[in-house]
């Protein structure tokens, strides 16, 4: 079922969970252990990310380099299949830009699609972890923009051999990423906006935002995105902090900020297991408020933490 369905169906607010593949090497197992606890909750349905190869140079015998690909979380698509499968639970499977020619994304959503998968969240993807700046796969899609209208082109029946006659129309619903903060690349906020809207104009579904910890950016976003003629769901995108150098990296890493009146609550904590209870506070207050706001989903970013969210869930 579509996420939009979901909304459309829920008298109030929902809950999604978003995981990571398991690392190569770790089996799916690992992934099971991480969402049987969460499974109990009854989410409305779960992301899965999408990670893309990286190159590493391996330095041989002889002191030169070689070029290696890696890929340390493959699978996002037949993880999807089998979180189904095992849960019998809709999932939305995130599809980016990187390291993908259009030939490669309209076999994945060929493959989502006979997989019985109704959702796909599209992104960019960020610049590869040698690159300084996002580089497309040579003539592959530029902007998320870009992705989401070959999507919503396989929705309408055209694929990229315009010689298929009679084609099958895929059915996605297409979910695009937002920033209550901004995107860390754009010039101001008015910018990313009008890339947003863009977005949406080319028949996203619905928005899922970057995780944030202050509400108030969250209902500015939405005020801002409804004065521009934003009319479609928007996701807020929630994670607890469950450790103190997250004070740093998540910043670091997402380009957010954490309000004052957090971290000085987790400066002041002896060891992680008492930040872990501040994050779960303050995640528990950001849902309570966000509900009472009437957001249509509640979608948590569990990563390596499930028991922590699992915990917010269960208080409210
Ligand atoms: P875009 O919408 O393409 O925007 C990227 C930047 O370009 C923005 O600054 C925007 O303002 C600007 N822009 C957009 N269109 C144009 C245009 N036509 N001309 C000029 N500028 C333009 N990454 C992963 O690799 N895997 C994941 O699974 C994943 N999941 C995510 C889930 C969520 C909910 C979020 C919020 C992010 C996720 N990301 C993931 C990270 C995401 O890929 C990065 O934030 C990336 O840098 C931007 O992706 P986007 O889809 O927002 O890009």
């Amino acid at each position: 079922m579509k996420v939009t369905d979901h909304i459309a169906q829920a008298s109030g607010t929902i809950m999604s969970f978003e995981v990571l593949p398991p690392l190569k090497g770790k089996g799916i197992e690992a992934l099971y252990k991480h969402l049987d606890p969460l499974m109990e909750l009854s989410p409305a349905y779960i992301n899965v990310t999408y990670h893309r190869s990286e190159h590493v140079f391996k330095k041989r015998t002889d002191g030169s380099f070689e070029k290696v690909v890696i890929r340390k979380r493959p699978g996002t698509e037949a993880i999807c299949a089998a979180i189904m499968n095992r849960y019998n639970v809709d999932t939305v499977p995130h599809l980016i830009c990187g390291g993908f020619s259009l030939p490669d994304t309209e076999d994945a959503l060929l493959t989502l699609s006979y997989l019985g998968i109704d959702n796909v969240l599209v992104l960019r993807g960020d610049a590869a972890k040698n690159e300084t700046a996002f580089e497309p796969e040579p003539g592959g899609h530029k902007y998320a923009s870009e992705l989401l209208k070959q999507v919503a082109n396989l929705n309408a029946g055209v694929y990229l051999e315009d010689e298929l006659q009679g084609t099958n129309k895929t059915d996605f619903c297409i979910g695009v990423a937002g920033y209550p903060e901004k995107h860390f690349e754009a010039p101001n906020m008015q910018t990313d906006m009008h890339y947003l809207k863009k977005k949406v104009d080319a028949g996203a579904d619905y928005i899922v935002t970057q995780m944030f910890f202050d509400n108030a950016k969250f209902h500015a976003f939405v005020k801002a995105c409804r004065d521009m003629g934003i009319t479609v769901p928007i996701i807020p995108g929630l994670k607890p902090v469950t450790s103190k150098k997250q004070l740093t990296m998540l910043p670091q890493t997402f380009y957010i900020d954490l309000p004052a009146e957090l971290s000085n609550e987790i400066l002041k904590c002896k060891t992680d297991e008492e930040v872990e209870k501040v994050g779960e506070q303050w995640l528990l207050q950001q849902s309570i408020d966000l509900r009472e706001a009437g957001v249509p989903v509640l979608h948590y970013y569990t990563l390596g933490k499930p028991h922590v969210v699992a915990n917010v869930v269960k208080r409210f």
